[in-house]
């Protein structure tokens, strides 16, 4: 829950966000801070959302949209993409949210879950952004892109911390968030001779009621003590995609308190 408004950055005032995975635990919060800050959020997301959003058709003068898209399929994200493209001038900033994992044992893993990891944490990253920025290049003002990535991009899962949990993160996960940040950097420098920013925010774990000793275990190997929580990552969502990063592309902020340092 947002409950800091000193981040309120009056430059986000109208302007048109397209989120993917706006249903999540750090998309509702990213969600909820451009609200705030008086944006229109367009929501992209497999799962309809738990409160009532406006239906892009009914578009008035709401502030929030949702469309239901799975990212995975091109016609669905074309589909979804499109329709907005007709009824905004310009999409201003991108923020590519949606991600998920696996967790049945390494020697379990199937191709199916193999894949579908990949499919949404990359190809649907790849679908999305390929879209969008065939729109914003058309704009005049070019726009921004900030992709959530995650530790396990940079730093590889230490199993002891999970126990017994069944909730170990997975090699799929790894080879797709640090996908996440290397697909940042190529559109980076891409796209950088057109005047889009692309950049990259790699959180920490999110506490979410897991078990005890597994959050034990997290703050340990955390020097500041604490798992993350979505609100933690609001200053370098606000950061990397105002105007306050001009001159900052191909970056990938890290936000974990210090977890990558490692112990
Ligand atoms: P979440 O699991 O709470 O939400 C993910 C959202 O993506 C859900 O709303 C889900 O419906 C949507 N989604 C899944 N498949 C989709 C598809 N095919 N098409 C469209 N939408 C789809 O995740 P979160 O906590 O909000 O995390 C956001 C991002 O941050 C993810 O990319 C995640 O990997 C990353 N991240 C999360 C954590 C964490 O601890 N929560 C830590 C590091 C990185």
């Amino acid at each position: 829950m947002i409950q800091n408004t000193k981040f309120f950055l009056n430059e986000f005032k109208d302007k048109v966000v397209l989120i993917t995975g706006g249903n999540g635990q750090i998309g509702q919060d990213i969600v909820k801070y451009y609200l705030h800050c008086e944006a229109v959020v367009i929501n992209l997301d497999i799962e309809e959302p738990t409160h009532a959003w406006q239906s892009i058709d009914e578009k008035k003068d709401k502030l929030e949209y949702f469309i239901k898209c799975d990212i995975t399929n091109k016609d669905s994200v074309v589909q979804s993409i499109e329709s907005v493209i007709d009824k905004f001038v310009n999409i201003d900033i991108l923020i590519n949210s949606a991600g998920i994992s696996v967790f049945s044992p390494f020697e379990e893993r199937t191709c199916e879950e193999f894949t579908h990891v990949f499919d949404v944490n990359i190809k649907g990253m790849f679908l999305v952004c390929q879209k969008i920025i065939q729109k914003m290049l058309k704009q005049e003002n070019k726009g921004v892109i900030l992709n959530l990535g995650s530790i396990y991009g940079h730093t590889i899962a230490d199993q002891r911390i999970y126990g017994d949990s069944g909730r170990n993160s997975p090699e799929i996960y790894a080879i797709t968030k640090s996908g996440v940040t290397q697909f940042t950097k190529y559109l980076a420098r891409y796209y950088g001779k057109d005047g889009i920013r692309v950049n990259c925010i790699s959180p920490g774990g999110i506490f979410a009621n897991q078990a005890n000793f597994f959050v034990k275990n997290y703050e340990y190997k955390t020097p500041l003590g604490r798992m993350g929580n979505p609100e933690d990552l609001i200053g370098g969502v606000a950061f990397l995609t105002s105007s306050m990063s001009i001159y900052v592309t191909g970056q990938d902020l890290i936000i974990d308190g210090g977890f990558c340092l490692g112990s």
